[in-house]
């Protein structure tokens, strides 16, 4: 059995093993795909003390760093449930899809999330090449240049204020007849004058010349006419989806999903903590993802310092 067993091998999971096993403690790794979201970003300028880095190089460094300390690393590997001890202090099972359980004093897990894709045509071709998912991260690439967001809601709209301070002109479009977002940040989006925002939009196509993209065409649910809007980027925002599906009747989840946790990554499990895109934790960074992987592991061995095993 294993002292702290990480499910997820993200930035989160990645930092928490990492501090587990300067503990000195026995380590397991778990992850469906080690790396985690990074595995798919082009670019990364915003993770403190890197200028630039990209996302493969990233994940192999934090593989390897992990590897360096001795963890178990168990790549490929996809769990789909948890178990809690029978008795405070005892052992936690983990599930794999393989058909094999392993067993742990303590868990964290780290399982991340992934944004909800439009499903258009264009969306995966032009990913990185004019798609973007995250404002905070690729805002900066599209400095002078006109954008969409697409999605009416909070984060559509936290988006598009963001993104009109940054680019040349910003569009948001909206499936609904109204933007579904708090007043003042409407409010808001309303009072800047480089931003133009469409309702009754449906998102049909993405299209340009192989390299970049160059177009969005949208249906106006009203008059059921197509229209074709000129841009460089689109940004997506129709929501961000926790890994947590295989965790719904275990622990206490919030109505997005979010695995709930406190200050010190406590869930509402004895012995069980979590970090990163897959909790309550505001702001999905691979900076605020490590932090907090970093804390889960520390509050992991400050439970099992404390709590005598059966
Ligand atoms: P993740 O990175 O999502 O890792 C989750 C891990 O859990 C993976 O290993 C996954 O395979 C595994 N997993 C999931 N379910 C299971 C399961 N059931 N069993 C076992 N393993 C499982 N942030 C920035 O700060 N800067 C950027 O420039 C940036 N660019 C981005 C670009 C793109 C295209 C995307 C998608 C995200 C970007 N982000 C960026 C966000 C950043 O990648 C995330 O905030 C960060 O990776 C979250 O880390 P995490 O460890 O919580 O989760």
């Amino acid at each position: 059995a294993y002292d702290m067993l990480i499910v997820g091998g993200g930035p989160a999971g990645a930092a928490a093993a990492v501090y587990a096993a300067r503990k000195g403690l026995r380590v397991g790794v778990a992850a469906e795909r080690f790396g985690g979201q990074v595995n798919d970003t082009l670019a990364i300028e915003n993770y403190i003390s890197v200028l630039e880095t990209d996302g493969p190089k990233f994940a192999a460094a934090l593989e390897a760093q992990v590897r360096h300390y001795g963890v178990d690393v168990m790549n490929l590997q996809r769990a789909s449930a948890l178990k809690p001890a029978e008795q405070p202090g005892g052992l936690i099972e983990v599930a794999l899809d393989n058909g094999a359980v392993l067993r742990s004093r303590s868990i964290i897990l780290a399982t991340g999330a992934r944004w909800r894709n439009l499903n258009v045509p264009g969306e995966a071709e032009y990913k990185n090449k004019g798609v973007a998912y995250c404002p905070h991260c690729d805002g900066p690439l599209f400095k002078g240049k006109r954008v969409a967001v697409v999605g009416g809601g909070n984060s559509g709209v936290e988006a598009a204020i963001d993104l009109a301070g940054v680019v040349a002109h910003v569009t948001l479009l909206e499936f609904a007849p109204e933007l579904r977002a708090d007043a003042v940040l409407v409010d808001k989006l309303k009072s800047l004058p480089n931003v133009n925002i469409i309702t009754n939009a449906q998102t049909r196509e993405l299209t340009g010349d192989g390299q970049r993209l160059q177009a969005l065409h949208y249906t106006d649910r009203l008059s059921n006419e197509t229209h074709e809007l000129a841009l460089e980027g689109v940004f997506v925002q129709i929501g961000l989806v926790p890994n947590t599906d295989w965790l719904k009747s275990t622990l206490e989840l919030s109505k997005f999903g979010e695995i709930v946790v406190d200050v010190k990554g406590h869930t509402s499990l004895p012995g069980v903590f979590a970090a990163g895109d897959a909790t309550t934790v505001p702001y999905k960074q691979i900076v605020i993802a490590a932090g907090e992987g970093a804390k889960a592991s520390l509050s992991a061995f400050d439970y099992l310092i404390r709590t005598p095993q059966p």
